[in-house]
């Protein structure tokens, strides 16, 4: 019998999870299909309902839903504990349980691309949302010994470092805004093993350089989370500064998904690369 599973988003067309998916259940030889659900906030629950009644074996959530599951949900990952939000649901006969699996995905890539480990590493996180909070939560808990969070709305980075805190005494914190004339700004990022980019610029095609071009020299690595071309990724190639695009977080973390619904422990990475990197090819 066909398993069924699903991306709940608003909006969501966009996604390249399901051909990403479903290359991973194909190679796996599991009969499942992963479909894009556009469900608008005030239909969350009632759509949560209905996957529970058609036996959705699992689901994804991403923009706006990754909190709105938690009081859904019977049991919740101590990462996604931390990080506050949801991304990956597995249904079991009623019972709902969610995981947050960007953290991982982000950790994953960086360790792929650049050969370096979470623990024991300097990271800059240059945004303070969701995916900043979701992503530095995990590197918070996970030993990186210093996380520096650099965003326009101040307040935000100051708030997100509160919540680090609470999560581990250990990691050395610091919170900047954007200013390219800070000196400390410019070392810390000259410290760091990996800047990680993840504000929204660069999501459309005309939008500027995320960073700064004054900081952009100090910079020993970038991992920029968007997953097409940006300004950035094209100024930091110029400038011989390795640089990663957002795919190898999108596919790490979805791995770690198909893993977490089909309890495979050798999900098919190969199959699920070739078919995200066709998908973001053609759309
Ligand atoms: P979000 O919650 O809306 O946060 C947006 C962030 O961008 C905030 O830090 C915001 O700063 C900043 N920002 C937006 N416009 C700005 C501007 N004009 N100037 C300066 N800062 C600006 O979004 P999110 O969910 O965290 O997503 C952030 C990015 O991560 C998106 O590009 C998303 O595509 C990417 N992402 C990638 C993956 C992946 O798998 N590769 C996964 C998740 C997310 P303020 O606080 O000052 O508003």
């Amino acid at each position: 019998m066909t398993q069924h599973y699903a991306l709940l988003g608003w909006p969501v067309a966009h996604s390249v999870s399901p051909q990403m998916q479903n290359a991973g259940f194909q190679a796996l030889g599991i009969s499942a299909d992963y479909q894009l659900l556009p469900t608008p906030p005030e239909q969350f629950n009632e759509q949560i309902q209905r996957l529970i009644r058609d036996d959705f074996r699992g689901w994804n959530l991403t923009i706006p839903h990754k909190q709105a599951i938690l009081p859904l949900l019977d049991e919740i990952d101590p990462d996604a504990e931390r990080a506050g939000s949801v991304n990956t649901v597995r249904h079991e006969s009623g019972r709902l349980r969610g995981w947050s699996t960007d953290g991982y995905g982000l950790a994953k890539s960086i360790e792929e691309t650049f050969h370096i480990p979470l623990a024991d590493r300097r990271f800059v996180f240059w945004g303070a949302g969701g995916a900043a909070r979701a992503t530095a939560a995990y590197f918070a808990g996970h030993g990186a010994a210093a996380i520096a969070i650099v965003n326009r709305t101040r307040s935000r980075a100051e708030k997100l470092a509160g919540t680090l805190r609470q999560i581990s005494p250990d990691p050395e914190l610091a919170v900047f805004s954007p200013d390219s004339t800070n000196p400390e700004l410019a070392r810390t990022l000259a410290d760091a093993h990996v800047i990680i980019q993840c504000t929204s610029i660069g999501l459309q095609p005309e939008d500027p350089c995320a960073i700064p071009l004054p900081l952009l020299d100090s910079c020993p690595r970038i991992l920029d989370m968007i997953y097409r071309e940006t300004a950035l990724q094209r100024e930091a190639q110029r400038r011989g500064i390795p640089v990663a695009d957002g795919r190898g977080m999108l596919l790490h973390q979805g791995v770690r998904c198909l893993s977490l619904w089909t309890d495979c422990s050798t999900p098919p990475l190969a199959a699920m690369r070739r078919a995200l990197s066709l998908a973001l090819q053609l759309h």
